[in-house]
């Protein structure tokens, strides 16, 4: 992790300009679970164990039925967790049963869309196209996207991991230069996604770099300012290995964050960095 508001200009080519104010984030993305009647207790913790935390950018990702709630509840308690939504429609409105608009996801509270999951690539048939569209739709209704990539073991075995990683970038790579530093991209090998199997820091690392690299080509400023997030297992005992790389700017987290008190471990984590860094 580079440190917040170091000054540093961008490099003049290839990978890894240096940060501007990349602050670290770190998003729970609690999938299907916590949609009811605990949702709003998790999110008090979670608001409770980090509000000291003040130099890492806390999300929640809570599912549909439950964002209006917490909301409110994060609301009145004066925290500052930003609420995402885990999935949306790239449709505004019509008829799309089943679907949620980027609208309905504003009024209920969220600022924030998870898009391109690997779940959703996997088991709901998303595509590369499908995720650039929500991706656009997103930001034009002002909702932050964390765009997900990663390659699966099959691919990382065959030595695909960066093709794959690059032709899923690209596609969506224009929405995100429209507007630099809005959305933030999420890195989740598919391997180490709800298997305890994490990425090595170094791996994460070469990968991270990589798509920096990537976004440098379309400018220097959209490499600067984009946070790349890690995925994939991330829990108290591993987060600070990971974050403590130059390239990875905080972690999205599934399993982990249903644990308020384990998924502030993680936030402290990326906290104590930042303030090591600024220290200097
Ligand atoms: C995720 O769902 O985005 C994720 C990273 O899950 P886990 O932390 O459980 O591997």
């Amino acid at each position: 992790m580079k440190p917040v508001n170091d000054g540093g200009a961008p490099e003049a080519t290839g990978a890894a300009p240096r940060a501007g104010s990349r602050r670290p984030l770190i998003a729970g993305n609690w999938k299907m679970n916590a949609g009811g009647q605990d949702a709003c207790p998790l999110a008090a913790a979670v608001a409770k164990a980090t509000r000291e935390l003040t130099r890492a950018e806390v999300v929640v990702a809570p599912p549909f039925t439950a964002i209006a709630a917490v909301a409110h509840e994060l609301a009145e308690a004066k925290s500052e967790v930003g609420i995402a939504a885990q999935n949306m429609s790239a449709e505004v409105s019509g008829a799309f049963t089943g679907e949620i608009s980027s609208g309905m996801l504003k009024d209920a509270g969220a600022t924030w869309v998870i898009l391109g999951h690997s779940e959703r690539r996997q088991l709901f048939a998303e595509t590369d196209e499908s995720v650039a569209r929500k991706v656009a739709s997103a930001i034009a209704a002002e909702l932050r996207p964390i765009v997900c990539v990663g390659e699966t073991l099959e691919q990382r075995e065959a030595g695909d991991t960066l093709a794959v990683v690059e032709r899923q970038v690209r596609a969506f790579l224009d929405e995100l230069a429209k507007q630099p530093g809005f959305g933030v991209i999420a890195y989740e090998p598919v391997w180490a996604i709800g298997t305890g199997k994490v990425a090595r820091a170094e791996d994460a690392q070469e990968v991270h770099a990589f798509i920096r690299g990537l976004l440098a080509k379309a400018s220097e400023d959209l490499a600067g300012v984009t946070r790349i997030l890690y995925g994939g297992s991330v829990k108290a005992d591993n987060a600070e290995g990971l974050l403590a790389q130059d390239d990875i700017d905080g972690a999205l987290v599934g399993g982990a964050s249903l644990d308020a008190a384990g998924f502030a471990k993680i936030v402290d984590a990326a906290h104590r960095l930042a303030e090591r860094a600024e220290q200097g």
